[in-house]
This record gives C-alpha cells, structure tokens and sequence, in this order.
C-alpha cells in the first residue's frame, strides 16, 4: 500500500528542523503511529517524483539500528516522509542527565552499526551524522534517521543549507574532500562531534551568533579538533573519539576499524541497562520542559 495525507491523523509537534515540521501522526489503515517529517522544497514535479522513487529503496532495508521507513509522498512543493515513531525523542533532548560512560559506548556502538549497515547495504553516506538525528525509544534502543538516501534530495538540501552549528568535517568546509566533498570519513568526524557533545551536553566549539559562525568554521579548519574530557571517560574512549576527530580525512579509520577498537569491543559485552537510561534522561527532560514553561507563564 502507500502512505497517503488522507490516511493521517495529525496528533502533536514533535520537533522543528531548517525544512519544516516533524509530527507526530495516526494512521488510519494501519493503527500505526508514526513521525511524518515535512520537507519544505521548491522543486518541479519531475524533480518530486525522482525524491519519491528513490526513497522506495528503503522498503527494502531493515535495521535495528536505523528507523524503520513508511513511506513517502508529496504534496504541492513539500515532501512528507512517514517513519518510526521513537517516544523519547532526539539525543539532544535526552543528554543534559549527562551520559555515564557506559551509555556512551553503547549509543556509539548502535550508531557505528546503522552508519554501518548503511554504506554496506545501501551504499549510502549518512551526510548528517548530530544529536538531532539519533533518535531513542522506550525500549532504550538507539536509531539512525535522516541519511541521504536520495541523490536528488541531497543536491536539493544542499542547494538550500543554512546550517549554523557545523558538523561538518574540515574537508567538507574547504572543498577538498572530493566529487560532491563528501565520502564516508567525513561521517567519521561528525561522529566524533556527536560522541562529545553527548558526553558534555554541548556542541563542542562554542555558541552560535555571527561572530561566533566564523570562529567556529575557522576553529574547525585550523584549530586542534575538540576531545573528550579525560577525567570522566576511559583512555579508550578519549582514543576512540581522537581517532575519529583525526583533521586529515584519510587517516580517519572505517567503520569496520571502529568496531574493533577496544572500547566497541568492550561495549559489546557490556549490559548497560539503556532502558532505565532512556527512561530516567525523558523524565528529566520532561520536568525541565515543564519548568522552562511554568517560567514562562509568569
Ligand atoms: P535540521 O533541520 O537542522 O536537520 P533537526 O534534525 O532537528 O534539524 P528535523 O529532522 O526536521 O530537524 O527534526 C525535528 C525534530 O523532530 C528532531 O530534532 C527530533 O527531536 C524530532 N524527530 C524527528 N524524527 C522523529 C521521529 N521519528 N520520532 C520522534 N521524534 C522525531
Ligand atoms: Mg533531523
């Protein structure tokens, strides 16, 4: 069957991004709930029906480690794109209750394995490995969305980027990281990014604002990458987040290198209780949402 706007009810917001909204949504034929993202775009029909037919591919790949695809239409100039319904939302939401280090090397090793599963299966670069596009469940399980699947979409977003907080590796920013700037190391160092901003709660070069746009880009292209707080972590895990923020976009290691770095090979075998976690940081971010809100109001 396919997914249609007809089939949805709309239930709440769950989240804003640059292109539009992401809602939460009931469908009707399946009693399935599920994320319907909006993708704001100004393109021909041509161009909309190319997103649509490559995005199919998507039936066909399964992960635990990647969020499950509905499907996709559009409407007018918007694309909608039905995924996995994940109830506790977005990494970012989750890590101001801090992330022990086990937690840590366990998200890592979900993400490694979908960024994983997706070059070898699909053959795809996610092109947007941050905080806002790890998603977690009830069940504590850790998955993957939003990775460039569509060649078409890619170009389109990339026409339109107005990204501020840049994880964007060095190479991406120079033009030197071949055809499109892009190749699966440049994933590598947008992990590393991540793994330290979930770690400390916080994008690792700075705030946002004009001047500080400028510092950050010129921070990331000559400055010394940023790393994990070696007071807190394992020397495995500062070496694996160093290894991945490596500037020289050929010495940064494969996924296949990563999860055989002591620190996955530990994780591995760990039993780290991500269910407790993931219940325990919503909880958290519900009553800071809750007082940002009674704040508000007087
Ligand atoms: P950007 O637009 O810069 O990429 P973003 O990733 O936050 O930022 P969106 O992808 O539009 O933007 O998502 C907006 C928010 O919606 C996310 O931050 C996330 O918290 C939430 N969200 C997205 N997909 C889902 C989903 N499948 N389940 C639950 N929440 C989701
Ligand atoms: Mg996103």
């Amino acid at each position: 069957y396919a997914v249609s706007m007809a089939d949805m009810n709309v239930l709440d917001v769950l989240g804003r991004g640059q292109y539009g909204v992401v809602h939460r949504v009931f469908h009707t034929k399946t009693n399935v709930v599920m994320a319907l993202k909006e993708i704001r775009l100004e393109l021909n029909q041509r161009a909309l029906r190319q997103i649509i037919m490559e995005l199919e591919v998507l039936h066909k790949a399964r992960s635990s480690y990647i969020v499950d695809f509905y499907g996709a239409f559009f409407i007018e100039s918007s694309v909608y794109y039905c995924m996995e319904y994940m109830d506790y939302g977005s990494l970012d939401r989750l890590y101001p209750a801090g992330a022990p280090e086990g937690v840590l090397a366990n998200i890592t090793l979900s993400v490694v394995k979908g960024l994983r599963f997706l070059k070898d299966q699909l053959n795809i670069i996610h092109r947007d490995v941050k905080p806002t596009n790890i998603l977690v469940n009830k069940k504590g399980e850790v998955k993957l969305c939003d990775f460039g699947v569509s060649g078409e979409l890619n170009q389109s977003l990339a026409r339109t980027h107005v990204g501020c907080q840049s994880y964007m590796a060095p190479e991406r920013i120079t033009g030197t990281g071949g055809p499109d700037g892009y190749t699966i190391q440049s994933d590598v160092w947008s992990l590393g990014l991540t793994i330290i901003e979930t770690a400390t709660g916080g994008y690792p070069y700075g705030t946002n604002g004009f001047d500080g746009v400028f510092a950050q880009i010129s921070a990331i292209v000559h400055g010394d990458p940023p790393v994990l707080p070696s007071d807190r972590y394992s020397a495995n895990a500062c070496d694996f987040v160093a290894r991945c923020l490596v500037k020289k976009q050929d010495a940064r290691p494969t996924y296949h290198e990563l999860l055989q770095h002591p620190w996955m090979i530990e994780a591995e075998s760990a039993n780290v209780d991500m269910e407790d976690w993931a219940l325990r940081a919503h909880q958290l971010a519900l009553r800071r949402k809750e007082s940002a809100a009674a704040q508000l109001a007087e």
